[in-house]
């Protein structure tokens, strides 16, 4: 058996070797290893995938974001609500440009922000609300979008995690994941499911004057070289990224699909489990699972974990503090129950592996070493 990783790039890698290696000995040949052809032509194809009008590659997803929030012009002292139950970054950009963090609990099934909670943070101050797609699942976006026009909000779509997924609306229209509110961000973080071979990110939007905001304000707050209108950053995404993330692009349908045949063996092996909860399915979103997270409950979650590592299966707690007890976040200024939900899924959550090229042998061992764990638990229960 091949060993275990929690994000297998290597075996993907040797699959589409020839491609890749090809796509970057062009670049190394062209030597335009900034703003080459091939940054413009992922983001059009890019575009053409996700069905969003406008998409501007960047240097990786935290910049999307922190750039997304200075194109909307949001100012110091301006409220953005997002989820504490999320990677820091999402917040991170929040407090970074002065703005000020509202952080809410998140929905016990889909594990993204909760509308309810959401709607009932609102204040004057309020100008935008960051949706996070968590572990590749939409947040519940026509809820959200509904609350967002009625307070005249922003809102901008964390799909760091969620690349490719699409979410439905109750009257039956589609959409991808970023293209529902006003921006979406995106990373290219290797580990992501469209990731390149370093950094990267993007924004989309379907709003020509964002579009062009965006552009100006990657590229230091010029529209034309050496006049700059706005502070801008140097966020590129260089062009032997996306010569990566052109080859990858065309994977991607396979690489969910792939992830979803993992998942479905996991949620087949623990539906009806004792001890581990499967990921809830929201109906309006499919699923295209960066993580594989389960709940463990009546178990020790840590145990758990020493079991799996000692048959060399690696683990992922994702994530083990919510950001309102993080010391950079303010910790002092929340207290223990303010956000039950995510405190209680702190505790509870573990990713297993999961990869676009796991076999079933993988994932049989796997399946085995968690129950051999539990078939011993019970036998010191009853001892
Ligand atoms: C990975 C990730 C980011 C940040 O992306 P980077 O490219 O690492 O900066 C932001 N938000 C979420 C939810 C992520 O998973």
């Amino acid at each position: 058996m091949r060993s275990i990783q929690m994000v297998d790039l290597q075996s993907q890698y040797i699959k589409i070797k020839s491609e890749i290696d090809e796509a970057i000995f062009g670049v190394l040949e062209s030597t335009r290893f900034i703003k080459g052809p091939q940054v413009e032509r992922f983001a059009a194809n890019l575009a053409e995938y996700t069905g969003a009008s406008f998409v501007v590659p960047c240097a990786n997803g935290t910049d999307a974001l922190q750039i997304a929030m200075m194109a909307l012009n949001l100012k110091p002292g301006d409220e953005v609500i997002t989820a504490t139950f999320t990677y820091a970054a999402t917040a991170e950009v929040i407090a970074l440009l002065g703005l000020t963090p509202v952080l809410v609990d998140v929905d016990p099934n889909t594990f993204c922000i909760c509308p309810l909670a959401m709607e009932a943070a609102i204040t004057s101050k309020t100008k935008a609300i960051v949706p996070v797609h968590l572990f590749g699942q939409c947040a519940d976006m026509e809820r959200i979008m509904d609350i967002a026009k009625r307070h005249n909000l922003f809102v901008i779509e964390d799909l760091a995690q969620a690349i490719g997924s699409e979410y439905t609306f109750s009257d039956g229209t589609k959409k991808q994941a970023g293209t529902i509110g006003h921006i979406g961000t995106t990373s290219f973080f290797p580990s992501k499911n469209l990731g390149c071979y370093g950094d990267g990110g993007a924004l989309l939007t379907n709003n020509e004057t964002i579009a062009n905001t965006i552009k100006m304000i990657a590229n230091h707050g010029q529209r034309v070289q050496y006049y700059h209108e706005v502070i801008g950053v140097n966020s590129r995404l260089d062009t032997i990224q996306a010569a990566v993330l052109e080859v990858k692009l065309k994977y991607l349908d396979t690489y969910c699909s792939a992830r979803q045949y993992v998942a479905n063996y996991y949620d087949q092996a623990f539906k009806d489990h004792p001890y581990f909860k499967i990921p809830v399915r929201d109906p309006k979103s499919t699923h295209v699972f960066h993580q594989y997270t389960l709940q463990v409950c009546g178990l020790d979650r840590d145990s758990v974990r020493k079991h799996l590592a000692e048959n060399e299966i690696p683990s992922m707690i994702y994530y083990p503090l919510p950001l309102h007890f993080q010391e950079a976040f303010g910790a002092s200024n929340y207290h223990e129950g303010q956000f039950p939900v995510s405190e209680t899924l702190c505790k509870c959550v573990l990713s297993l592996p999961i990869s676009t090229e796991m076999d079933d042998e993988q994932l049989q061992y796997i399946v085995e070493a968690l129950n051999n764990m539990v078939a011993i638990y019970k036998n010191q229960l009853s001892a």
